[in-house]
């Protein structure tokens, strides 16, 4: 381990935890060289953020350039340029014409809970200036584990999800999607008044969660839900927009309108950048003044949106997604049904370049829900370890036994092909 290594070990926070002991010192498309010389196979994409593959020449050249204009310009103070001109390419790739009006942050969290704070303040249930992003997250105990009590007023049901009934993939969809609506019912007769909630907001992929897509029916019945009532729909594109999915955004294959959706990861291919957008109607129920912060859309950032947007149109990004992406699930689903590691395999699933594999889990049985499944080491983090070794960086996901593939959007077929390779024998290394 190199001295470097040593000294962050030494000086920087435990709370943060990392997958890879080592300082990455470089990184050029789908590839990231090591302060040990290593170069390794990136199939994280920082999770999800360098969407376009790291250093992309006409990103880094667009963030120069506006490094030699004007690198910050408070966004209470006046507007600039860069910030005008990013909205000016998101208009056309809305999900739907009515979200025109934005408002950029710094990172995902914050776009979040300035999605909340619009739909509180939007439906008159406005709670104060501050609020937690924490206090939505359902995915892992981690993240808020000693530091409760979280931000009230947050009521949660179950993603219709497998998981929720089963230890293996056998409840069918509809019936997932139907329990799951009924729950939320419910939750509406006894946990929260409908005409005392502001929101509903849900992943249209569960990202952290397992990367699991929602069902189209689901996210159909929650407009509908919303509509019946007049709760605004969140929806929280963070890990699953700008293309990762193989459209633009993954709420597309549901065809439902946002009411606010939220945005950040690929948005800057890894300069610091979110935001929501929403109907001016809505947007301008907030009082001038009412929110903002320093670095909130910062310029640079800005600039980099800019060259990320024309980069996905002129590079023709989607068709790269969706031509891998079946490649991917091919490789992925031979491999789920080869005698070899068939009985490891229980799920491949996802959408796009967002996709995952779930590994059976040694703990879990029919009468065991799993929700402790993580404390046992299974399969994931060691096939992961072993990818590790072989120079792929990949991630697991969830509480469960999962790998998840976020490999950049441009990545070759010949990139991905080297990846699945060094996945496959790390399962069948990792089972023996
Ligand atoms: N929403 C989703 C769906 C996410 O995946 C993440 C980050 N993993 C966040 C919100 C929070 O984003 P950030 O880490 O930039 O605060």
């Amino acid at each position: 381990m190199s001295s470097l290594v040593h000294f962050g070990q030494r000086h920087v926070a435990k709370g943060i935890s990392r997958s890879v002991n080592a300082v990455i010192v470089s990184g050029k498309g789908s590839r990231v060289r090591l302060d040990d010389e290593r170069i390794m196979l990136d199939f994280t994409c920082g999770i999800g953020v360098t969407n376009l593959g790291h250093c992309h020449p006409r990103v880094s050249q667009a963030a120069a350039e506006q490094c030699n204009q004007v690198t910050h310009v408070q966004c209470s103070i006046a507007f600039h340029t860069p910030y005008l001109r990013l909205i000016e390419k998101l208009l056309p790739v809305m999900p739907h014409p009515s979200l025109d009006t934005f408002f950029f942050w710094n990172s995902g969290s914050e776009a979040v809970e300035a999605a909340i704070k619009l739909a509180r303040a939007a439906t008159g249930a406005y709670h104060g200036r501050t609020f937690g992003a924490m206090a939505l997250t359902r995915s892992k105990t981690i993240y808020s584990q000693g530091v409760h009590p979280l931000m009230p007023g947050v009521f949660t049901t179950g993603f219709p999800y497998w998981h929720q009934y089963s230890s293996t993939p056998s409840v069918p969809e509809e019936e997932l999607t139907r329990k799951a609506l009924w729950q939320l019912d419910l939750v509406l007769c006894q946990q929260t008044r409908p005409e005392e909630t502001a929101a509903i907001i849900i992943e249209p992929v569960l990202g952290e969660g397992g990367y699991v897509p929602a069902p189209v029916k689901f996210l159909q019945g929650l407009r509908q839900i919303c509509d019946k009532h007049g709760i605004l729909l969140i929806i929280d594109e963070v890990q699953s927009g700008f293309g990762r999915t193989g459209k633009y955004f993954a709420i597309e294959y549901s065809g439902v309108k946002p009411d606010i959706m939220v945005m950040a990861k690929g948005i800057a291919n890894g300069f610091p950048l979110s935001g929501i957008v929403s109907r001016k109607e809505l947007m301008d129920k907030q009082a001038p003044g009412s929110v903002g912060g320093t670095y909130a859309g910062n310029a640079v950032s800005c600039a980099a949106g800019v060259a990320c947007a024309e980069v996905m149109q002129d590079e023709q990004i989607l068709a790269n997604v969706n031509a891998r992406s079946a490649e991917l699930f091919k490789a992925l689903n031979a491999l789920k049904t080869s005698p070899e590691t068939e009985s490891y395999i229980s799920d491949v699933r996802g959408q796009g370049l967002m996709v995952a594999v779930e590994f059976t889990s040694p703990g879990r049985t029919e009468n065991d829900p799993g929700a402790n499944a993580s404390n046992i080491p299974g399969l994931a983090s060691k096939v992961a370890a072993i990818c590790q070794e072989k120079g792929l960086l990949i991630l697991t996901t969830s509480v469960y036994e999962v790998i998840r593939f976020i490999p950049a959007l441009n990545i070759t077929e010949k990139e991905l092909a080297e990846g699945v390779t060094i996945f496959k024998e790390a399962v069948i290394e990792a089972v023996k």
